[in-house]
């Protein structure tokens, strides 16, 4: 089955969801009486939340009911979306046996027409009605507790979600399980790791110590305007070598936009060392792996505190989708 997430008051099996309203045709699955198809089920689900609306609500509902194509707000259990055979959302074209057991055309010809429910094989009919009812159904993303406005086809959702750009990365600390979306949870590093996130501007030069024993320094942009991005700039002591340097966006789904970066490390007598990179973006990072590693600053670097100082920019550049790492 997919996996829904309920809103808060929501029944836990039960789900709000917003279709446009069609007139109850003759015909097909969805309107016969004591049929156990997943569209009789669904109607069954809308007549169940009519009873449950107040009586002003249902007088708004019919009057905006009486133009046709407008759309409404029902809650249905989402079981009766999905497909008896797959468990996936149904996916049109749909196909019933005789007695009313509907599935995907696919799952069907997998199964060389024998129905799972009758144990045998059958003759199918295809459902008009529930491939329009199941066309009809927008959800939202299970990320709009996160800012997601999107609404989607209920077929699309796990698809859309996988792209998401408020899909939920992973703390970057070591044994923290925190889920979430972490540009928009800054404060979770606070509370949680005693550590607030350094915040700059894109496209402008900023200073930037990397502390000894630390594995990494959070950066939040202050100019994200859509979306928070934050971005660990990690170091690896390499013993005598020096320190391994690179710069990785905590993100998941699918940006608009990738990032390049120019970082620069002062000896403090005179002596640099420059390098320019591109951004990765991870949805969970655990350690500088080798391949990452952008800069090696040596040892003689670090000032008498045993810090490296360092001059960082970070360049935010829009472009059609990048795909994340
Ligand atoms: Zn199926
Ligand atoms: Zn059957
Ligand atoms: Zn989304
Ligand atoms: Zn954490």
């Amino acid at each position: 089955m997919a996996k829904l997430s309920s809103a808060e008051g929501e029944r836990p099996t039960t789900r709000s969801l917003t279709r446009k309203r069609k007139a109850c045709g003759g015909g097909g699955g969805g309107c016969g009486g004591g049929s156990s198809s997943p569209a009789a089920a669904a109607a069954e689900g809308e007549r169940g939340v009519e009873g449950g609306v107040g009586e002003d609500e249902e007088e708004e509902e019919e009057d905006r009911g009486e133009e046709k194509g407008e759309a409404i707000r029902v809650m249905i259990d989402p079981d009766v979306l999905d497909c008896s055979i797959c468990f996936e959302p149904l996916r049109p074209p749909l196909y019933q046996c005789q007695k009313g057991h509907a599935a995907c055309s696919s799952c069907w010809s997998l199964r060389n027409n024998k129905c799972h429910i009758c144990l045998r094989r059958v003759t199918l009919s295809r459902i008009f009605s529930l491939e329009k009812l199941v066309e009809s159904i927008a959800v939202s993303c299970s990320y709009a507790k996160w800012g997601c406005p999107e609404s989607v086809n209920y077929a699309e959702k796990a698809a859309h979600e996988e792209t998401c750009i408020f899909g939920p990365s992973k703390c970057p600390f070591p044994r923290c399980t925190y889920e979430g979306y972490i540009g928009l949870s800054p404060t979770h590093f606070s509370a949680n790791h005693n550590k607030t996130p350094k915040g700059f501007s894109y496209n402008q030069s900023f200073k930037i110590n990397v502390l000894r024993g630390e594995p990494f320094t959070l950066l939040i942009a202050w100019n994200d305007y859509v979306g928070k991005h934050v971005f660990l700039l990690a170091n690896k002591n390499l013993g005598s070598l020096g320190c391994a340097l690179s710069l990785t966006c905590l993100h998941s789904g699918v940006l608009n936009c990738h990032f390049s970066y120019d970082i620069m490390a002062n000896d403090g007598s005179g002596a640099s060392l420059q390098f320019k990179d591109n951004v990765v973006v991870v949805r969970e990072w655990n350690e500088l792996e080798k391949a990452d590693i952008s800069l090696v600053v040596p040892k003689y670097f670090r000032n008498s505190d045993g810090e490296f100082e360092l001059d960082l920019c970070i360049h935010k550049i829009w472009s059609s989708a990048v795909k994340k790492k």
